[in-house]
Protein backbone atom coordinates (compact mmCIF):
# COMPACT_ATOMS: atom_id res chain seq x y z
CA UNK A 1 0.00 0.00 0.00
CA UNK A 2 1.07 3.88 -0.67
CA UNK A 3 0.18 6.01 1.93
CA UNK A 4 -0.17 10.08 1.99
CA UNK A 5 0.17 11.37 5.19
CA UNK A 6 -1.04 14.89 5.74
CA UNK A 7 2.48 16.61 7.01
CA UNK A 8 0.07 18.96 9.28
CA UNK A 9 -2.07 17.22 11.01
CA UNK A 10 0.17 13.75 10.63
CA UNK A 11 -3.03 11.76 9.71
CA UNK A 12 -3.38 9.63 6.94
CA UNK A 13 -5.58 11.09 4.41
CA UNK A 14 -5.26 8.43 1.34
CA UNK A 15 -4.26 5.16 0.59
CA UNK A 16 -3.93 2.82 -2.05
CA UNK A 17 -3.03 -0.61 -3.10
CA UNK A 18 -0.07 -0.58 -5.35
CA UNK A 19 -0.56 -1.98 -9.37
CA UNK A 20 1.35 -5.47 -9.42
CA UNK A 21 2.95 -6.26 -12.68
CA UNK A 22 0.16 -7.67 -14.06
CA UNK A 23 -1.56 -4.56 -13.47
CA UNK A 24 1.37 -2.68 -14.73
CA UNK A 25 2.17 -4.69 -18.18
CA UNK A 26 -1.89 -3.93 -18.72
CA UNK A 27 -1.70 -0.63 -18.38
CA UNK A 28 1.49 -0.49 -20.71
CA UNK A 29 -0.56 -2.70 -23.61
CA UNK A 30 -3.55 -0.37 -22.85
CA UNK A 31 -1.16 2.37 -23.71
CA UNK A 32 0.51 1.33 -26.69
CA UNK A 33 -3.12 0.47 -28.17
CA UNK A 34 -4.06 3.77 -27.82
CA UNK A 35 -1.45 5.12 -29.00
CA UNK A 36 -1.87 3.34 -32.55
CA UNK A 37 -4.86 5.64 -33.21
CA UNK A 38 -4.10 8.65 -31.01
CA UNK A 39 -1.22 9.23 -32.85
CA UNK A 40 -3.90 9.36 -36.09
CA UNK A 41 -5.63 12.47 -34.75
CA UNK A 42 -5.40 15.40 -35.84
CA UNK A 43 -4.05 18.47 -34.24
CA UNK A 44 -7.58 20.01 -33.93
CA UNK A 45 -8.71 17.27 -32.37
CA UNK A 46 -6.15 16.69 -29.83
CA UNK A 47 -6.54 20.50 -28.82
CA UNK A 48 -10.52 20.00 -28.40
CA UNK A 49 -9.53 17.89 -25.76
CA UNK A 50 -6.80 19.13 -24.05
CA UNK A 51 -9.52 22.35 -24.11
CA UNK A 52 -11.75 20.55 -22.50
CA UNK A 53 -8.78 19.43 -19.58
CA UNK A 54 -7.84 23.00 -18.91
CA UNK A 55 -11.52 23.70 -18.65
CA UNK A 56 -11.84 21.06 -15.89
CA UNK A 57 -9.19 22.28 -14.22
CA UNK A 58 -10.51 25.75 -14.04
CA UNK A 59 -14.31 24.40 -13.14
CA UNK A 60 -12.73 21.81 -10.18
CA UNK A 61 -9.43 23.86 -9.28
CA UNK A 62 -10.67 23.86 -5.43
CA UNK A 63 -11.18 19.95 -5.32
CA UNK A 64 -7.84 19.31 -7.05
CA UNK A 65 -6.55 21.64 -4.91
CA UNK A 66 -7.87 20.46 -2.08
CA UNK A 67 -6.10 17.27 -2.25
CA UNK A 68 -2.41 18.66 -3.20
CA UNK A 69 -2.51 20.64 0.43
CA UNK A 70 -3.96 17.68 2.27
CA UNK A 71 -1.25 15.60 0.86
CA UNK A 72 1.62 17.76 1.00
CA UNK A 73 0.90 20.70 2.87
CA UNK A 74 1.38 23.16 0.04
CA UNK A 75 -0.77 26.36 1.60
CA UNK A 76 -4.15 26.20 0.05
CA UNK A 77 -4.02 29.49 -2.22
CA UNK A 78 -0.52 28.42 -3.87
CA UNK A 79 -2.41 24.80 -4.63
CA UNK A 80 -5.49 26.53 -6.19
CA UNK A 81 -2.43 28.82 -8.25
CA UNK A 82 -0.66 25.67 -9.16
CA UNK A 83 -3.72 24.11 -10.77
CA UNK A 84 -4.77 27.86 -12.77
CA UNK A 85 -1.19 27.41 -14.22
CA UNK A 86 -1.96 23.62 -15.40
CA UNK A 87 -4.72 24.90 -17.36
CA UNK A 88 -2.71 27.10 -18.91
CA UNK A 89 -0.02 25.13 -20.07
CA UNK A 90 -3.16 23.30 -21.42
CA UNK A 91 -4.16 26.16 -23.34
CA UNK A 92 -0.83 26.92 -24.45
CA UNK A 93 0.21 23.86 -26.15
CA UNK A 94 -3.82 23.66 -27.70
CA UNK A 95 -2.81 26.51 -29.15
CA UNK A 96 0.72 26.22 -30.05
CA UNK A 97 1.23 22.15 -30.83
CA UNK A 98 0.60 22.22 -34.31
CA UNK A 99 2.82 25.32 -35.27
CA UNK A 100 5.54 23.83 -33.37
CA UNK A 101 5.77 20.82 -35.41
CA UNK A 102 5.18 21.64 -38.51
CA UNK A 103 7.05 20.46 -41.01
CA UNK A 104 10.12 22.24 -41.55
CA UNK A 105 11.45 22.65 -45.10
CA UNK A 106 15.27 22.86 -45.62
CA UNK A 107 16.06 23.39 -49.50
CA UNK A 108 18.55 20.88 -50.83
CA UNK A 109 19.17 19.78 -54.25
CA UNK A 110 16.29 17.39 -53.72
CA UNK A 111 12.82 17.96 -55.19
CA UNK A 112 11.31 18.63 -51.34
CA UNK A 113 13.21 17.91 -48.27
CA UNK A 114 11.60 18.21 -44.69
CA UNK A 115 11.91 17.89 -41.18
CA UNK A 116 8.81 16.27 -39.81
CA UNK A 117 8.48 15.99 -36.19
CA UNK A 118 6.15 12.41 -35.32
CA UNK A 119 4.98 10.96 -31.86
CA UNK A 120 7.60 8.21 -30.05
CA UNK A 121 4.76 6.47 -28.43
CA UNK A 122 4.05 5.59 -24.38
CA UNK A 123 6.27 7.79 -22.41
CA UNK A 124 6.98 7.28 -18.89
CA UNK A 125 7.23 9.81 -16.30
CA UNK A 126 8.61 9.84 -13.18
CA UNK A 127 7.44 12.65 -11.13
CA UNK A 128 7.96 14.53 -7.76
CA UNK A 129 5.39 15.52 -4.95
CA UNK A 130 6.59 19.63 -4.47
CA UNK A 131 4.46 20.59 -7.50
CA UNK A 132 2.22 17.52 -7.70
CA UNK A 133 0.07 18.88 -10.75
CA UNK A 134 2.28 21.30 -12.61
CA UNK A 135 5.25 19.00 -12.66
CA UNK A 136 3.52 16.75 -14.32
CA UNK A 137 0.86 18.63 -16.37
CA UNK A 138 3.88 20.20 -17.83
CA UNK A 139 5.14 17.10 -19.35
CA UNK A 140 1.52 16.20 -20.40
CA UNK A 141 -0.05 18.38 -22.36
CA UNK A 142 3.20 18.59 -24.95
CA UNK A 143 3.68 14.99 -24.94
CA UNK A 144 -0.08 13.98 -25.38
CA UNK A 145 -0.64 17.07 -27.98
CA UNK A 146 2.84 15.49 -30.25
CA UNK A 147 1.23 12.36 -30.43
CA UNK A 148 2.47 10.82 -27.88
CA UNK A 149 0.61 9.04 -24.86
CA UNK A 150 1.88 8.92 -21.21
CA UNK A 151 2.00 6.96 -17.83
CA UNK A 152 2.42 8.72 -14.40
CA UNK A 153 4.73 7.15 -11.34
CA UNK A 154 4.31 9.81 -9.29
CA UNK A 155 5.73 10.15 -5.97
CA UNK A 156 4.73 7.80 -3.64
CA UNK A 157 3.21 10.13 -0.91
CA UNK A 158 0.72 12.33 -3.68
CA UNK A 159 -0.99 9.21 -5.19
CA UNK A 160 -4.52 10.61 -4.20
CA UNK A 161 -3.19 13.63 -6.54
CA UNK A 162 -1.69 11.18 -9.52
CA UNK A 163 -5.37 9.73 -9.47
CA UNK A 164 -6.82 12.56 -9.51
CA UNK A 165 -4.53 14.21 -12.84
CA UNK A 166 -6.03 10.93 -14.57
CA UNK A 167 -9.12 11.92 -13.83
CA UNK A 168 -8.62 15.01 -15.15
CA UNK A 169 -8.30 13.40 -18.31
CA UNK A 170 -10.72 11.00 -18.42
CA UNK A 171 -13.16 13.70 -17.43
CA UNK A 172 -11.78 15.58 -20.40
CA UNK A 173 -12.92 13.14 -22.57
CA UNK A 174 -9.57 11.46 -23.40
CA UNK A 175 -9.64 7.78 -25.08
CA UNK A 176 -8.81 4.96 -22.78
CA UNK A 177 -5.01 4.33 -22.72
CA UNK A 178 -3.78 8.19 -23.61
CA UNK A 179 -3.14 9.02 -19.64
CA UNK A 180 -2.85 6.52 -17.07
CA UNK A 181 -1.74 6.65 -13.66
CA UNK A 182 0.46 3.69 -11.99
CA UNK A 183 0.12 3.80 -8.45
CA UNK A 184 3.62 2.66 -7.62
CA UNK A 185 6.80 2.61 -5.49
CA UNK A 186 10.07 3.35 -7.34
CA UNK A 187 11.05 -0.11 -7.16
CA UNK A 188 8.61 -1.07 -10.46
CA UNK A 189 10.21 1.89 -12.05
CA UNK A 190 13.20 -0.14 -13.76
CA UNK A 191 11.04 -3.15 -15.33
CA UNK A 192 8.56 -0.49 -17.06
CA UNK A 193 11.98 1.62 -18.90
CA UNK A 194 12.95 -2.06 -20.58
CA UNK A 195 9.52 -2.58 -21.34
CA UNK A 196 9.67 -2.62 -25.84
CA UNK A 197 6.38 -0.67 -25.58
CA UNK A 198 8.14 2.18 -23.66
CA UNK A 199 9.98 4.50 -25.97
CA UNK A 200 11.15 7.07 -23.39
CA UNK A 201 11.36 8.49 -20.32
CA UNK A 202 11.35 11.50 -18.16
CA UNK A 203 12.66 11.93 -14.69
CA UNK A 204 12.08 15.52 -12.47
CA UNK A 205 13.35 14.64 -8.92
CA UNK A 206 16.60 14.33 -7.23
CA UNK A 207 19.91 13.61 -8.71
CA UNK A 208 20.17 10.24 -7.77
CA UNK A 209 16.75 9.08 -8.60
CA UNK A 210 17.82 10.62 -11.95
CA UNK A 211 20.47 8.44 -11.88
CA UNK A 212 19.63 5.44 -11.68
CA UNK A 213 16.38 6.23 -14.39
CA UNK A 214 19.06 7.52 -17.07
CA UNK A 215 21.70 5.03 -16.04
CA UNK A 216 18.74 2.21 -17.13
CA UNK A 217 17.38 4.55 -19.64
CA UNK A 218 20.98 4.63 -21.56
CA UNK A 219 21.51 0.93 -21.28
CA UNK A 220 18.26 0.29 -23.35
CA UNK A 221 19.21 3.29 -25.71
CA UNK A 222 15.81 4.96 -24.82
CA UNK A 223 15.42 8.96 -24.77
CA UNK A 224 15.49 10.62 -21.37
CA UNK A 225 14.79 14.23 -20.03
CA UNK A 226 16.17 14.84 -16.31
CA UNK A 227 14.52 18.09 -14.64
CA UNK A 228 17.04 17.75 -11.41
CA UNK A 229 17.75 19.90 -8.25
CA UNK A 230 18.87 23.21 -8.30
CA UNK A 231 20.94 25.86 -5.69
CA UNK A 232 19.96 28.83 -7.72
CA UNK A 233 21.91 32.03 -6.88
CA UNK A 234 20.06 35.78 -6.25
CA UNK A 235 22.76 38.10 -7.33
CA UNK A 236 22.51 41.31 -6.00
CA UNK A 237 24.48 44.47 -7.40
CA UNK A 238 24.79 47.22 -5.64
CA UNK A 239 22.84 49.44 -7.32
CA UNK A 240 19.46 47.68 -7.47
CA UNK A 241 15.89 48.86 -6.47
CA UNK A 242 15.85 47.38 -3.24
CA UNK A 243 12.52 47.45 -1.54
CA UNK A 244 11.67 45.42 -5.03
CA UNK A 245 14.29 42.79 -4.78
CA UNK A 246 13.38 42.16 -1.45
CA UNK A 247 10.28 41.20 -2.01
CA UNK A 248 11.06 39.17 -5.61
CA UNK A 249 13.89 37.43 -3.17
CA UNK A 250 11.53 36.68 -0.49
CA UNK A 251 8.99 34.97 -2.68
CA UNK A 252 11.88 33.44 -4.83
CA UNK A 253 12.90 31.54 -2.01
CA UNK A 254 10.27 31.27 0.13
CA UNK A 255 7.13 30.65 -2.02
CA UNK A 256 6.13 26.55 -1.80
CA UNK A 257 7.29 27.04 1.82
CA UNK A 258 10.94 26.79 -0.32
CA UNK A 259 10.45 23.34 -1.41
CA UNK A 260 11.48 24.23 -5.17
CA UNK A 261 14.10 23.17 -7.76
CA UNK A 262 13.83 26.83 -9.09
CA UNK A 263 14.22 28.63 -5.43
CA UNK A 264 16.83 31.07 -4.81
CA UNK A 265 18.32 29.37 -2.67
CA UNK A 266 21.73 31.50 -2.06
CA UNK A 267 21.23 35.20 -1.85
CA UNK A 268 24.88 36.75 -2.70
CA UNK A 269 24.64 40.40 -2.08
CA UNK A 270 27.44 43.22 -2.65
CA UNK A 271 29.25 43.93 0.30
CA UNK A 272 28.62 47.98 0.06
CA UNK A 273 24.59 46.84 0.61
CA UNK A 274 24.83 43.59 2.50
CA UNK A 275 23.99 45.17 6.03
CA UNK A 276 20.87 47.30 5.17
CA UNK A 277 19.76 44.37 2.57
CA UNK A 278 19.92 41.96 5.28
CA UNK A 279 18.17 43.67 8.07
CA UNK A 280 15.31 44.72 5.90
CA UNK A 281 15.80 40.97 4.35
CA UNK A 282 15.25 39.34 7.43
CA UNK A 283 12.62 41.86 8.82
CA UNK A 284 10.01 40.68 5.62
CA UNK A 285 11.02 36.99 6.03
CA UNK A 286 9.94 37.47 10.04
CA UNK A 287 6.24 38.61 8.76
CA UNK A 288 5.48 35.69 6.93
CA UNK A 289 2.28 33.92 8.05
CA UNK A 290 3.12 30.74 8.78
CA UNK A 291 0.98 27.67 10.49
CA UNK A 292 -2.67 25.71 8.72
CA UNK A 293 -1.82 25.31 5.20
CA UNK A 294 -5.68 25.34 4.69
CA UNK A 295 -6.32 28.95 5.88
CA UNK A 296 -6.20 30.96 2.90
CA UNK A 297 -3.56 33.64 4.61
CA UNK A 298 -0.97 31.03 5.18
CA UNK A 299 2.50 31.63 3.01
CA UNK A 300 4.45 29.06 4.42
CA UNK A 301 3.02 25.41 5.44
CA UNK A 302 4.44 22.52 6.62
CA UNK A 303 7.29 20.74 4.82
CA UNK A 304 5.74 17.89 2.75
CA UNK A 305 7.27 15.31 5.45
CA UNK A 306 8.88 14.67 8.47
CA UNK A 307 11.81 13.30 7.41
CA UNK A 308 12.40 16.39 4.97
CA UNK A 309 12.15 18.73 7.46
CA UNK A 310 14.20 16.20 10.08
CA UNK A 311 16.92 16.90 6.57
CA UNK A 312 16.87 20.19 6.78
CA UNK A 313 17.57 20.83 10.05
CA UNK A 314 20.47 18.52 9.67
CA UNK A 315 21.96 21.00 6.92
CA UNK A 316 21.46 23.50 9.22
CA UNK A 317 23.38 22.57 12.15
CA UNK A 318 26.23 21.34 10.21
CA UNK A 319 26.37 24.77 8.47
CA UNK A 320 25.91 26.26 11.90
CA UNK A 321 29.11 24.22 13.50
CA UNK A 322 30.93 25.46 9.84
CA UNK A 323 30.57 28.59 11.00
CA UNK A 324 27.64 29.83 9.47
CA UNK A 325 25.00 32.42 12.03
CA UNK A 326 21.39 31.97 12.36
CA UNK A 327 19.61 35.43 12.02
CA UNK A 328 16.06 34.55 12.00
CA UNK A 329 13.85 31.29 12.97
CA UNK A 330 15.95 27.44 12.85
CA UNK A 331 13.41 25.93 15.02
CA UNK A 332 11.42 22.78 13.92
CA UNK A 333 8.38 21.52 15.13
CA UNK A 334 7.18 17.68 13.32
CA UNK A 335 6.93 18.99 9.56
CA UNK A 336 7.14 22.90 10.11
CA UNK A 337 10.23 24.38 10.04
CA UNK A 338 10.57 28.63 10.57
CA UNK A 339 11.22 30.23 7.68
CA UNK A 340 15.61 31.15 8.10
CA UNK A 341 18.03 32.87 6.84
CA UNK A 342 21.45 32.62 8.14
CA UNK A 343 24.34 34.64 7.60
CA UNK A 344 28.15 34.41 6.89
CA UNK A 345 27.71 31.58 4.29
CA UNK A 346 31.21 30.39 2.99
CA UNK A 347 31.76 28.52 -0.56
CA UNK A 348 32.63 25.57 2.00
CA UNK A 349 30.09 24.99 3.90
CA UNK A 350 26.68 22.58 3.71
CA UNK A 351 24.46 25.33 2.65
CA UNK A 352 26.11 26.32 -0.11
CA UNK A 353 27.12 23.44 -1.81
CA UNK A 354 24.28 21.07 -0.90
CA UNK A 355 20.51 22.12 -2.15
CA UNK A 356 18.58 23.00 0.58
CA UNK A 357 14.91 21.87 -0.27
CA UNK A 358 13.12 23.83 2.53
CA UNK A 359 12.40 27.41 4.01
CA UNK A 360 16.28 28.34 4.42
CA UNK A 361 18.33 30.78 2.76
CA UNK A 362 22.21 31.52 2.97
CA UNK A 363 23.58 35.09 2.77
CA UNK A 364 27.15 35.48 1.36
CA UNK A 365 28.80 38.51 0.21
CA UNK A 366 30.74 39.64 -2.79
CA UNK A 367 32.91 42.74 -4.02
CA UNK A 368 33.23 42.52 -7.47
CA UNK A 369 31.22 41.01 -10.36
CA UNK A 370 33.77 38.53 -11.74
CA UNK A 371 33.41 37.51 -7.80
CA UNK A 372 29.88 36.58 -7.89
CA UNK A 373 29.64 34.84 -11.49
CA UNK A 374 32.29 32.62 -9.64
CA UNK A 375 30.03 31.94 -7.01
CA UNK A 376 27.48 31.19 -8.51
CA UNK A 377 29.08 29.17 -10.64
CA UNK A 378 30.86 27.16 -7.81
CA UNK A 379 27.50 25.64 -7.64
CA UNK A 380 27.29 21.62 -9.07
CA UNK A 381 23.82 22.79 -10.15
CA UNK A 382 22.69 24.93 -13.10
CA UNK A 383 18.99 25.58 -12.89
CA UNK A 384 19.12 28.94 -13.12
CA UNK A 385 20.29 32.50 -11.70
CA UNK A 386 18.51 36.19 -11.07
CA UNK A 387 20.52 39.33 -11.15
CA UNK A 388 19.42 42.27 -9.39
CA UNK A 389 20.55 45.32 -10.54
CA UNK A 390 19.46 48.88 -12.63
CA UNK A 391 22.67 48.57 -15.06
CA UNK A 392 20.80 46.50 -17.45
CA UNK A 393 24.02 46.82 -19.95
CA UNK A 394 26.29 45.78 -17.24
CA UNK A 395 24.11 42.64 -16.47
CA UNK A 396 23.94 42.00 -19.96
CA UNK A 397 27.38 41.53 -19.96
CA UNK A 398 27.81 39.25 -17.35
CA UNK A 399 25.14 36.66 -18.67
CA UNK A 400 27.20 34.35 -21.31
CA UNK A 401 29.71 33.95 -18.28
CA UNK A 402 26.92 32.11 -16.03
CA UNK A 403 27.00 27.97 -16.57
CA UNK A 404 22.82 28.05 -15.52
CA UNK A 405 19.91 26.74 -17.93
CA UNK A 406 18.35 30.56 -17.66
CA UNK A 407 19.08 34.18 -16.42
CA UNK A 408 16.54 36.19 -15.05
CA UNK A 409 17.06 39.80 -14.36
CA UNK A 410 14.90 41.36 -11.73
CA UNK A 411 12.78 38.84 -11.94
CA UNK A 412 13.13 35.14 -9.90
CA UNK A 413 13.07 32.29 -11.69
CA UNK A 414 10.02 30.72 -12.93
CA UNK A 415 8.77 28.34 -15.19
CA UNK A 416 6.31 29.93 -18.45
CA UNK A 417 5.35 27.91 -21.10
CA UNK A 418 6.57 30.24 -23.83
CA UNK A 419 9.96 29.68 -22.56
CA UNK A 420 11.94 26.26 -22.67
CA UNK A 421 12.67 25.13 -18.71
CA UNK A 422 15.99 23.06 -18.14
CA UNK A 423 19.27 22.86 -16.63
CA UNK A 424 22.71 22.09 -17.12
CA UNK A 425 25.51 20.53 -15.08
CA UNK A 426 23.73 17.75 -12.37
CA UNK A 427 20.64 20.15 -12.75
CA UNK A 428 19.87 17.31 -15.93
CA UNK A 429 19.60 17.90 -19.43
CA UNK A 430 16.74 18.35 -21.70
CA UNK A 431 13.94 21.06 -22.20
CA UNK A 432 10.23 21.14 -20.88
CA UNK A 433 8.00 23.39 -21.99
CA UNK A 434 7.73 26.17 -25.03
CA UNK A 435 8.78 24.71 -28.48
CA UNK A 436 12.16 23.01 -27.07
CA UNK A 437 10.04 20.83 -24.59
CA UNK A 438 7.37 19.44 -27.31
CA UNK A 439 10.51 18.10 -29.37
CA UNK A 440 12.26 16.31 -27.09
CA UNK A 441 10.01 13.87 -28.06
CA UNK A 442 9.59 13.37 -31.29
CA UNK A 443 11.35 11.40 -34.18
CA UNK A 444 12.73 14.59 -36.10
CA UNK A 445 12.44 12.21 -39.02
CA UNK A 446 14.41 13.87 -42.39
CA UNK A 447 12.95 13.12 -45.67
CA UNK A 448 14.49 14.09 -48.96
CA UNK A 449 12.38 13.36 -52.16
CA UNK A 450 14.65 13.52 -55.24
P1 LIG B 1 13.00 12.04 -5.59
O1 LIG B 1 13.16 11.34 -4.33
O2 LIG B 1 14.04 11.92 -6.62
O3 LIG B 1 11.59 11.55 -6.20
C1 LIG B 1 11.13 11.98 -7.47
C2 LIG B 1 10.43 10.83 -8.14
O4 LIG B 1 11.38 9.82 -8.45
C3 LIG B 1 9.39 10.13 -7.25
O5 LIG B 1 8.33 9.69 -8.06
C4 LIG B 1 10.16 8.96 -6.69
O6 LIG B 1 9.32 7.90 -6.29
C5 LIG B 1 11.00 8.57 -7.86
N1 LIG B 1 12.23 7.87 -7.53
C6 LIG B 1 13.02 8.03 -6.45
N2 LIG B 1 14.10 7.23 -6.53
C7 LIG B 1 13.97 6.53 -7.68
C8 LIG B 1 14.75 5.53 -8.33
N3 LIG B 1 15.89 5.10 -7.82
N4 LIG B 1 14.31 5.03 -9.49
C9 LIG B 1 13.16 5.46 -10.04
N5 LIG B 1 12.38 6.40 -9.49
C10 LIG B 1 12.78 6.94 -8.33
O7 LIG B 1 12.79 13.59 -5.41
P2 LIG B 1 11.87 14.31 -4.33
O8 LIG B 1 12.58 14.37 -3.06
O9 LIG B 1 10.52 13.72 -4.37
O10 LIG B 1 11.78 15.75 -5.00
C11 LIG B 1 12.67 16.74 -4.71
C12 LIG B 1 13.76 16.84 -5.74
O11 LIG B 1 13.20 17.07 -7.03
C13 LIG B 1 14.64 18.03 -5.48
O12 LIG B 1 15.98 17.71 -5.71
C14 LIG B 1 14.14 19.05 -6.48
O13 LIG B 1 15.05 20.06 -6.76
C15 LIG B 1 13.83 18.18 -7.63
N6 LIG B 1 12.92 18.88 -8.55
C16 LIG B 1 13.39 19.32 -9.75
C17 LIG B 1 12.57 20.03 -10.61
C18 LIG B 1 13.03 20.52 -11.94
O14 LIG B 1 12.20 20.90 -12.76
N7 LIG B 1 14.32 20.57 -12.22
C19 LIG B 1 11.26 20.27 -10.23
C20 LIG B 1 10.82 19.83 -8.99
C21 LIG B 1 11.67 19.12 -8.16
P3 LIG B 1 9.01 7.61 -4.73
O15 LIG B 1 8.27 8.79 -4.23
O16 LIG B 1 8.19 6.39 -4.78
O17 LIG B 1 10.34 7.44 -4.07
Amino acid sequence: MLHSINPHTLKEVYSVEEFSKDDINKAIDKADDCFKSWRKRSFAERSTLLLAAAKELKQNKSEYALDITLEMGKPISQSISEVEKCAWVCEYYAEKAEQHLANKPIPTDAKESYVSYEPLGAVLAVMPWNYPFWQVFRFAAPALMAGNVGLLKHASNVMKSAANIEKVFQRAGFPEGCFSNLPISSGKVEDIIKNKKIKAVTLTGSKPAGSSVASIAGSEIKKSVLELGGSNALVVFADCNMEETIKTCVQARFQNTGQSCIAGKRLLLHTSIAEEFTNKFVKVVGELKSGDPMDSDTYIGPMARVDLAEELEQQLKQSVEQGAKILLGGNRKDAHFEPTVVDNVTTDMTIFKEETFGPLIGITVFETKEEAVNLVNQSDFGLGVSLFAENIEMVKELIPQFEDGAVFVNELVKSDPRLPFGGTKISGYGRELSMDGIQEFVNKKTVYIR
